[in-house]
């Protein structure tokens, strides 16, 4: 498998596949690879010809008293296991290659980012869109795929190539779970072994709030206050946020209606370590009996 580290040689190779008529899938990442990753891979691989995986830990993402300098990295590993997994190219440029001195560009994402994610973590998706449309315009993919897992980045890298034209087809994936329900994530190592094991919470959590709603419950906030409880079984948590909204647009109506397709989102502090899980839900058509 091959590693290219400069964007010319990326756009050169590109331009070189599509003259060929190859379609070029991408699956942008941070490194410290899991199985979550790999689904993405493999998922590429399917729906492409040829899989470039970025491996990028973007400074520009993370806030100032985030976890930029200890985010795992491992390069050899992620390697091999992208290479299992079929992908055919890394892309890894350096700080430097995508952040030259002088660079002064910023992407500004408005309204799906007030909220959640982008309310706690102020930049971080100005960050993300940045550092993916840069990455779009070094791998020139036909396809790009994301995780449901970061369910908000999905909505805001889909705005950001409706609202600046990128001829990229985004495909979303599912998220991957470890045995217990907690989301595979590479942040999941930071944990301490009890907290490890209290972490599925945020999983039961979201089964809770499915649960209600598919037993007939439409009151966003009782919704709410059902995956609150959950969380707060386990002592250790602090929670920043734990809601339901509309999945197309975050919009939080106070009930909600049949039909609706509803996103549950939780974020939370198990000790240090920041977790974030979702799930989607349709609000039953029928208004089901509560037993
Ligand atoms: P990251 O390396 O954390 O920036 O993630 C790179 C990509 O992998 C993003 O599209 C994530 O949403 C996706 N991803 C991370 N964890 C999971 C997971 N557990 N299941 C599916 N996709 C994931």
């Amino acid at each position: 498998m091959e590693i290219i580290r400069t964007i010319k040689e990326m756009q050169n190779l590109s331009k070189k596949l599509s003259s060929k008529g190859v379609v070029i899938g991408c699956v942008p990442t941070m490194g410290y690879l899991h199985e979550g990753h790999l689904n993405l891979i493999r998922k590429a691989k399917e729906i492409s010809d040829f899989v470039v995986m970025t491996l990028f830990v973007n400074p520009k993402q993370f806030g100032p008293n985030e976890d930029f300098e200890r985010y795992p990295r491992d390069f050899d590993r992620d390697y091999k296991l992208a290479e299992n997994a079929g992908c055919d190219l890394i892309f890894a440029p350096d700080i430097i290659e995508m952040y030259p001195i002088g660079f002064s560009t910023s992407v500004e994402i408005q309204n799906i980012t007030s909220k959640f994610e982008g309310e706690r973590r102020p930049g971080h998706f100005d960050g993300v869109a940045l550092v993916v449309a840069k990455l779009f315009n070094a791998v020139k993919p036909d396809i790009a795929v994301f995780g449901q897992k970061d369910y908000q980045q999905t909505q805001v890298i889909k705005q950001l190539v409706r609202d600046l034209n990128f001829d990229v087809k985004i495909v979303v994936a599912p998220t991957v779970r470890e045995a217990d329900g907690l989301a595979m994530s590479s942040r999941n190592t930071y944990l301490t072994p009890e907290l490890r094991e209290k972490a599925n919470v945020l999983f039961n959590a979201l089964e809770d709030g499915i649960k209600a709603i598919e037993g007939g419950c439409r009151e966003r906030k009782v919704i709410n206050a059902i995956m609150h409880k959950r969380l707060r079984t386990v002592p250790e948590i602090k929670i920043d946020y734990a809601c339901a909204a509309l999945a197309e647009n975050l919009d939080e109506p106070d009930v909600f209606l049949a039909g609706d397709h509803v996103v549950l989102l939780i974020a939370c502090y198990l000790g240090t370590t920041r977790l974030i899980d979702n799930a989607l839900v349709t609000i039953p058509k029928t208004n089901v009996s509560k037993k």
